[in-house]
């Protein structure tokens, strides 16, 4: 089918969203076909339950979309998505009632986690807020240039002093391990890691600087700001259309592909060079995340009130606890408590909430292509640090690793990294090559998760294959992100 554009996007997540926003700007005709119904991948949401209150159906909260290049330049408070910062980042409950507190504020933090812990965790976060803007840009590089010093010294000595040997040996108390150990759980893989420490130190610090917020209505305001844009510079979309070739797309002079290495080798077939296909075929990928999504009628009744002030909360115990259950997972051994991911959307932005009505998302990491429905594993999760928490349950319905692969065929197996996220992994994804981007096919770039700098809402992906192919087919420099007074 000869289609009437210089570009097309295959897929409509952060990152192919990001691509077509990079070349529509540079004025090329983009157009972007999606298999799901709707737009945005990762960003989508859904009123499941009630049709007054809407669900993150995969991203909730947003670090990296408040710190990357590429939405920086984008701009999106500029575009009318707010941006709520709740006043504690992250929160991490421990038994007995205790809890570890990320506030926002750093001196609050610090204040709480005690004075020699405080000290401790300051001396570690403020060197890395000093350098932020740096430091984000070299781990959510192309990560084919050296760092520059000054982020590689903070970087190496901190991975080293905290991320390697258990970090519990820096801190007195089990709170301050257990916050890096949460973060460290990003990563998706055993622990501890190299990967798993620079994921904290990258996560951490952020937690104190530009925020991990929410977007006001839901993750699916960030994709609607994109397709805006897009429509604006004359994009078309596609949706309901899976690409399951890439002849179909003949005439286009370059086609960018939000799919996973997996989804590549099954568009192109043998088209590809044999050496390269190989590579995505041993392309390693991680873990599940098992969802769960609640209708309850009221705020989380945590042990610990101060639990309710944060956007995000991690359950999965002492680092040492954390640790197990990781390495565990990735083994693809099932562990009765896995770590999970709460959030709480209106803890930062009321609107989400109706009287007697609100939102809750969960996910627990699970073994790749686990199959259990994960609400069970849940609700034992979020009861033991909330007791109570099942009476407010008003409906609920669960995602199980494997069927998420179903939902969105860039998570294989569950794997919601689009490819496991080791050191080696994160520097060569898809495979060993200087342009991750351009796969060795006239006009083929990759833009998804699989590419560095790897997973989460940044859109840095998707403007790099962008930058790639703006140079090779069409000579052109990169555009100007920024909305038009
Ligand atoms: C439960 C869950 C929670 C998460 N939480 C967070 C979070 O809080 N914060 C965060 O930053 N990240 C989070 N993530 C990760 C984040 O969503 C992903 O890293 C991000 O969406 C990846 O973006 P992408 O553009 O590479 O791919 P995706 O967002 O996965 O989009 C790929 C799109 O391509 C489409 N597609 C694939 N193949 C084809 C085809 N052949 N034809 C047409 N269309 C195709 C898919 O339907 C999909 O819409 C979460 C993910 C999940 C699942």
């Amino acid at each position: 089918m000869p289609v009437n554009a210089d570009a097309v996007v295959v897929g409509s997540g952060p990152n192919g969203l990001a691509a077509a926003v990079t070349l529509a700007r540079a004025g090329l005709r983009v157009a972007v076909y999606e298999a799901a119904d709707t737009l945005g991948g990762g960003l989508r949401g859904a009123a499941l339950f009630d049709s007054e209150i809407v669900h993150d159906i995969c991203a909730a909260v947003h670090p990296l979309a408040a710190a990357s290049r590429f939405f920086r330049e984008f701009d999106l408070p500029a575009r009318g998505v707010e941006l709520r910062h709740p006043e504690i980042s992250y929160a991490h409950p421990l038994d007995g009632g205790r809890s570890a507190l990320a506030w926002h504020d750093l001196d609050a933090t610090c204040a709480a986690l005690g004075s020699a812990d405080g000290r401790r965790w300051r001396r570690l976060m403020e060197p890395l807020l000093t350098h932020s803007t740096r430091l984000t840009d070299v781990l959510l590089s192309t990560m084919r240039r050296p760092p520059g010093i000054t982020p590689a010294r903070l970087l190496a000595g901190r991975v080293a002093a905290y991320g390697l040997p258990p970090a519990r040996t820096r801190f007195t108390g089990e709170e301050a391990p257990a916050l890096l150990a949460g973060l460290a759980a990003h990563s998706l893989g055993p622990l501890p890691s190299p990967a798993g420490a620079a994921v904290a130190m990258l996560l951490g610090h952020l937690a104190h600087g530009t925020g991990w917020p929410l977007p006001r209505g839901g993750s699916q305001a960030i994709a609607d700001a994109l397709i805006a844009d897009i429509a604006a510079h004359g994009g078309t979309f596609h949706t309901g259309h899976r690409v399951t070739d890439l002849g179909e797309f003949a005439g286009a002079r370059a086609v960018l592909l939000d799919v996973s290495p997996r989804g590549l080798l099954a568009l192109a077939g043998d088209r590809l060079p044999r050496r390269y296909a190989r590579a995505l075929a041993r392309y390693r990928y991680g873990p599940a995340a098992g969802k769960a999504d609640f209708l309850v009628s009221e705020p989380i009744p945590w042990a610990d009130p101060r639990v309710g002030r944060a956007g995000t909360v991690h359950l999965g115990g002492t680092l040492p606890e954390i640790y197990r259950q990781e390495t565990a997972n990735a083994r693809g051994e099932p562990c009765d408590e896995p770590l999970v991911l709460v959030a709480d959307p209106a803890v930062a932005d009321p609107g989400r909430a109706r009287p007697g009505k609100r939102p809750v998302w969960a996910y627990a990491h699970l073994p790749p292509g686990d199959t259990r429905d994960p609400v069970a594993l849940i609700r034992r999760r979020i009861e033991r640090y909330a007791p109570g928490f099942g009476d407010t349950v008003l409906a609920e319905r669960g995602i199980s690793g494997a069927a998420y692969e179903a939902y969105n065929a860039n998570y294989v197996g569950g794997d919601i990294g689009t490819g496991a996220i080791t050191l080696w992994q994160s520097l060569l994804r898809p495979a060993a090559r200087w342009d991750p981007y351009r796969v060795p096919l006239p006009g083929t770039y990759l833009c998804s998760a699989a590419t560095p700098p790897g997973p989460s809402v940044h859109g840095m992906c998707g403007y790099y294959a962008a930058r790639s192919a703006l140079r090779h087919e069409f000579g052109l420099p990169l555009p100007n992100l920024q909305s038009s007074p």
